[in-house]
């Protein structure tokens, strides 16, 4: 069987267990059979200026990903550089993995914004859609954020099947873990634990290196 490779991309700063648990459940929810954690060089959607050091980041995935056999990192956004566009790292995916089935997932919040994403239209037709359920978020209408793109697909059995390319949206109800990395931040800011936030490799980090204080 062809492998199904899930690309889970974001900030990651720093991750936390509702990024872990996600990418497990989707593992299992998807039917992947692995998850690739892929933290952006700089990302497009958001107010970056004091964002964490790309170095960091890539390590705290990786020390998150360490004793998961299902979980990998890539730093081909970092290594990149600039800003990062989903559909450059799908390309690179695509190139580098002939065969595999490549499945793109992102929470429910992120999903909202998909319109503005770099060249969305040329991207969706390329890999499938995972979107997660986001603790505090409704179910979304799938169809709802594409609108200005809706010749772009078709909806089939509660998804959105993409009428270029035989790929497909759809949502995937995982358990919750309402966790944020706004919130792990602001836990450091004002010296409470965040031993329930994140693993317990990235505390050790984030507290070595004094991150978020
Ligand atoms: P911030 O609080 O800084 O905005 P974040 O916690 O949303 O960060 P990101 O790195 O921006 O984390 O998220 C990367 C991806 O993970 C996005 O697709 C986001 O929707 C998803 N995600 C983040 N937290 C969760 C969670 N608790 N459950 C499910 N998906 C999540």
């Amino acid at each position: 069987m062809n492998a199904r490779v899930g690309l889970f991309g974001g900030t990651f700063d720093p991750i936390h267990w509702g990024h872990v648990r996600a990418a497990w459940a989707a593992c299992n929810g998807a039917n992947l059979t692995n998850v690739i954690l892929i933290p952006s060089a700089r990302p497009p959607h958001k107010n970056f200026d004091t964002g964490t050091d790309g170095a960091h980041r890539l390590a705290m995935c990786r020390l998150a990903a360490r004793d998961n056999e299902r979980l990998d990192v890539s730093d081909v956004e970092i290594e990149r550089g600039g800003e990062s566009y989903t559909l450059l790292t799908l390309q690179h995916f695509l190139g580098a993995m002939p065969g595999a089935r490549i499945v793109f997932l992102l929470g429910a919040d992120a999903y909202e914004d998909i319109a503005t994403w770099y060249r969305v239209a040329e991207a969706l037709p390329l890999v499938d859609w995972v979107v997660l359920r986001r603790p505090g978020m409704p179910t979304p209408d799938l169809a709802r954020p594409l609108r200005e793109h809706a010749a772009l697909f078709e909806p089939a059995d509660g998804a959105l099947r993409l009428r270029a390319g035989a790929t497909s949206i759809r949502y995937l109800e995982i358990p919750e873990t309402p966790v944020s990395s706004t919130q792990v931040r602001r836990a450091i800011r004002e010296g409470l634990t965040i031993d329930e936030l994140v693993p317990p490799a990235v505390a050790d980090y984030i507290a070595r290196h004094g991150l978020y204080r």
